[in-house]
């Protein structure tokens, strides 16, 4: 039998084991069982495809994602070790021909959806035979709080009754206290050594900065020491991706478009050079990342806003695997508020799933408008306190203004108040400004005490001023058409017995470029 090391050198190519991967190799090597809770790109699938190949017999893996099953599998294999994969996209007859190399002692690693192991078919054909360890990955899967829970993952504990004797290890990338506790109860894994790996990234650099115009500010970042670098820039829609990678590439990048829409054979081809060639940038859709492992990876650009702070994590985190020094910059406006507001709306999901949802995108909005680190807010959210701020994201270079912002305040609330707290943000500013316009007259709206009261404001700087005030809990958007609603809050503020500072304005643009304002 090779030692673990043997293993990491000869079968995976690497000189060294990554913190904490020894140790938990070490663990369930030792025959015991480990929770491993490391961010996306640490490392986690070493710490059980090398105890599957040092103990004898084959490893189980537990997988909920089908896709990533089929790429895992084909890398195994092309290091030589003998992986297969079950699930419902594999024909008949490739099925049984697994199930016999299984019996036959001839696998290494088999990756299996959670419902097909816990057919009794597949659990009685694992009974007969060696067994090295299960793995149980997305363990976060089991909870029910999470956005990913499966039921399947509840009956996951029937592996440690029924087959006692392997050891297990469950594996999460997402994971606060709470979900770690209810992944250690669920699956009887409050006796298993537990590996808490930091998320904190400190070479990626955090920028967020509002909408202005948006390519004039890629443009300027690009042009502002990221030329003939490698990075990712994200956009929710295919057609932004589109239209955003040909205006690079008449700006003289080597831009390549990246998402689902596009044939196989184009991804592949785009994915294949931005792996191998240098100063690639890949546009694209959240479909491109999984599984990509490119150390070198300068920056990653969000055009749009990430739907939930674990997406921002883990996109982001796709920069500076090499550790070298990377950038995230994220672009945000409220229409970015409003477009995931209306897919969070018209989705299928249960009303609570809603709920969560719209919590979720709060918490992101939340990030983007503090004025303290963006780091300690980010690792606060994973429930791992960072005692100082971090002297490298935006707001620690540069101590974000603040403004005595009660008296704008007052006139924004009044006036969702004044036109029936069902309107969207657009409306209500035009409201504040004075317009004229069809459905302002229509409303009657122009016979509001409140319209006309906002003059002194832009509509991008009223825009900001909503933004801020959604996040800080003053107003809430509810329904199909984003309608704004004062809540509890605006008590004391519209009561002028408090008043409100906010983050500065960004600075006024010229009306021709104000196309794309946020
Ligand atoms: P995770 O599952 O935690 O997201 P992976 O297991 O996919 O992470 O690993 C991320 C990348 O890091 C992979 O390309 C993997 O080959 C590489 N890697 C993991 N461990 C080591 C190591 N000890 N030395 C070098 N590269 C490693
Ligand atoms: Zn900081």
């Amino acid at each position: 039998m090779n030692s673990p090391q043997h293993i990491l050198e000869h079968v995976f190519g690497y000189t060294r084991f990554r913190d904490p991967q020894q140790a938990v190799i070490d663990t369930l090597v030792a025959g015991n069982d480990a929770l491993v809770l490391m961010p996306t790109g640490g490392g986690k699938s070493l710490c059980y495809q090398i105890p599957a190949l040092a103990r004898p017999g084959c490893g189980v893996v537990i997988s909920p994602l089908i896709a990533l099953m089929q790429d895992q599998v084909e890398a195994l294999q092309e290091a030589g070790i003998r992986a297969a994969y079950l699930n419902s996209s594999v024909a008949y007859d490739e099925v049984q021909a697994i199930e016999s190399q299984l019996l036959y002692g001839e696998l290494d690693l088999l990756y299996l959806a959670p419902e097909r192991l816990l057919q009794p078919r597949t659990l009685s054909l694992l009974q007969r035979v060696a067994l090295s360890v299960f793995a149980i990955d997305e363990a976060h899967c089991v909870s029910q709080w999470g956005h990913d829970f499966r039921a399947d993952y509840l009956q996951l504990n029937c592996l440690h009754e029924q087959f006692p004797q392997v050891p297990r290890i469950a594996l999460t990338a997402t994971a606060d206290k709470r979900t770690r506790a209810e992944i250690a109860r669920r699956l009887d894994l409050e006796d298993a050594r537990h590996f808490v790996s930091s998320f904190d990234r400190p070479n990626i650099q955090y920028r967020i900065e509002p909408k202005d115009n948006q390519r004039r500010q890629l443009l300027q970042f690009l042009q502002g020491g990221q030329q003939g670098n490698a990075g990712i820039i994200y956009c929710l829609s295919r057609a932004k991706v589109d239209s955003t990678a040909e205006w690079l590439n008449q700006q003289g990048f080597t831009a390549l478009p990246y998402h689902a829409g596009l044939p196989a054979d184009t991804r592949a081809e785009h994915q294949r050079r931005f792996l191998r060639e240098d100063e690639v940038i890949v546009v694209a859709t959240i479909a491109f990342g999984m599984g990509i492992d490119k150390p070198d990876v300068r920056f990653v650009v969000h055009l749009d806003l990430p739907k939930s702070v674990e997406a921002y994590y883990q996109e982001t985190g796709r920069a500076g695997r090499d550790g070298e020094a990377s950038v995230a910059l994220l672009l945000y406006g409220l229409e970015d508020v409003v477009k995931i507001g209306q897919m969070v709306e018209s989705s299928e999901g249960s009303e609570e799933h809603k709920r969560l949802e719209r919590g979720r995108l709060n918490a992101m909005l939340g990030l983007c408008e503090i004025t303290s680190c963006r780091r300690q807010a980010l690792l606060d959210y994973f429930a791992e306190p960072l005692d100082k701020p971090c002297g490298n994201c935006d707001t620690c270079l540069e101590v974000p203004a603040t403004w005595d912002a009660s008296e704008a305040a007052v006139k924004l609330l009044s006036c969702v108040y004044r036109t029936g707290q069902r309107f969207g943000a657009s409306h209500v500013i035009d409201v504040l400004r004075g317009s004229e316009n069809e459905k302002v007259r229509k409303f009657s709206h122009d016979q509001l005490s409140t319209h006309g009261i906002g003059k002194e404001f832009s509509t991008t700087e009223w825009r900001a001023i909503v933004r801020q005030l959604i996040v800080r809990g003053y107003l809430e958007v509810e329904g199909e058409f984003q309608g704004l609603r004062l809540t509890e809050v605006c008590r004391p503020l519209l009561r002028r017995e408090v008043s409100l500072n906010l983050r500065k304005l960004p600075a006024k643009t010229p009306r021709s470029q104000n196309r794309d304002t946020g």
